[in-house]
């Protein structure tokens, strides 16, 4: 075995089911009288239901989390919170809003309790992208981790299928991702596998079932591990290519990573034998994985086309361009021609192709 560096973040996770009574043992571990509570709009009645398990140790509701986090948004909302003198937030819903939770933090230093509701991962990650003037960008700080997170797997039972699948598959690629990275070791490999197993077995049974809550609570434990992956290991290609896509042309984030997925993997196949012969044994697909993961998606009924998702074509020739514009770790060299062509695939909503 080579040698290699591991290194873990401060993390506190309470997992199950109806674990969102912990709550007040949460805030009161943390020494929190004041919280502000975020949500988006259409989830005002999970802030709601907060302020009812805190009662007087809720400030206020901030129910204005977006996608993407516009720092417009997050001025609001650390203006709100100053002048609420909260100390702390809990931010309980998907990426939009724990990304919310995180870019308060990042400039206030309040503390975070952060309660997932889908499978993005963020609430793993000490990583912000945010927007400003149309242009998002990555930040890492120690700072961005939540305190706490509680994944209470009750409040996924609800997530509709459709948003519930490329939610699953966008938790997917950060796994897939690290089993390549430069930096992957095998403890992150190892997150990685039981990631995507968790994942590949939950998500059929969330198709046919959506209130299946054993396989509601292996997806979000799948997607835990694959949050962490996204921490602990550089990411690659795929996680490239959705920033651009998303940044510049507005894509939906969780839906861009289901269409790309197949084809970054296609894209890095040659060059990552050893992670792609373990990416194959765990799709239990002997051959091509990326073959198999497009395959996955399809019978997922997953979003297969960027033009579906509202990309124009005079778009794709930008992304590639772009795509190569800055350097970064990825196991094959960014070939602009090579990517131009992948880009097209996706956005055609053909088969991958190496
Ligand atoms: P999201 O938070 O916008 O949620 C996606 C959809 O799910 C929305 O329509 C939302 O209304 C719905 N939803 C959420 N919870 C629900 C529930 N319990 N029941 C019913 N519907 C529910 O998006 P997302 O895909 O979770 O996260 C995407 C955002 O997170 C992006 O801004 C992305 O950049 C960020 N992200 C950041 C990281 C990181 O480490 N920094 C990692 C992953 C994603």
């Amino acid at each position: 075995m080579q040698s290699f560096k591991f290194e873990t973040l401060p993390y506190h996770v309470l997992f199950g089911v109806d674990t969102l009574h912990n709550l007040p043992a949460e805030v009161d571990r943390l020494q929190l009288t004041r919280v502000l509570v975020l949500s988006t709009r259409n989830h005002r009645h999970l802030a709601e239901r907060v302020r009812d398990i805190l009662d007087d140790r809720v400030a206020g509701l901030f129910c204005e989390a977006v996608m993407h986090t516009p720092v417009d948004v997050t001025t609001r909302a650390v203006e709100f919170a100053d002048r609420l003198h909260a100390d702390g937030v809990v931010a309980i819903g998907g990426g939009s809003t724990t990304g919310l939770g995180k870019a308060i933090a990042l400039r206030t230093q309040l503390p975070q309790i952060a309660v997932p509701t889908t499978y993005a991962g963020s609430e793993m990650t000490p990583v912000l992208g945010e927007t400003e003037n149309g242009v998002k960008t990555t930040i890492r700080n120690p700072r961005l981790l939540p305190q706490s997170v509680i994944y209470d797997v009750n409040l996924t039972l609800g997530l509709p299928v459709d948003v519930s699948i490329p939610s699953g598959l966008n938790a997917m690629a950060h796994a897939v991702e690290a089993l390549y990275a430069a930096d992957a070791n095998p403890i992150t490999s190892l997150l990685a596998d039981e990631g995507i197993r968790s994942l590949l077995e939950a998500l059929p049974a969330i198709r046919d079932n959506p209130a299946d809550s054993e396989a509601r609570s292996q997806a979000l434990y799948g997607a835990w591990l694959c949050g962490t992956c996204l921490a602990q290991a550089g990411m690659g290609i795929h996680h490239k290519l959705c920033h651009i896509l998303g940044g510049s042309f507005g894509l939906p984030h969780a839906e861009t990573h289901s269409v790309i997925l197949p084809h970054a993997i296609a894209y890095n196949l040659p060059a990552a034998p050893a992670a792609m012969a373990r990416l194959s044994g765990i799709l239990a697909r002997p051959g091509n994985p990326a073959a198999a993961m497009h395959e996955f998606c399809r019978r997922l009924g997953a979003p297969l086309s960027l033009r579906d998702l509202g990309m124009p074509e005079s778009g794709i020739a930008i992304a590639a361009r772009q795509a190569g514009s800055n350097v970064y770790p990825n196991p094959r060299p960014i070939e602009i021609p090579a990517v131009e062509q992948l880009i097209r695939r996706a956005w055609a909503g053909e088969t991958p192709q190496t």
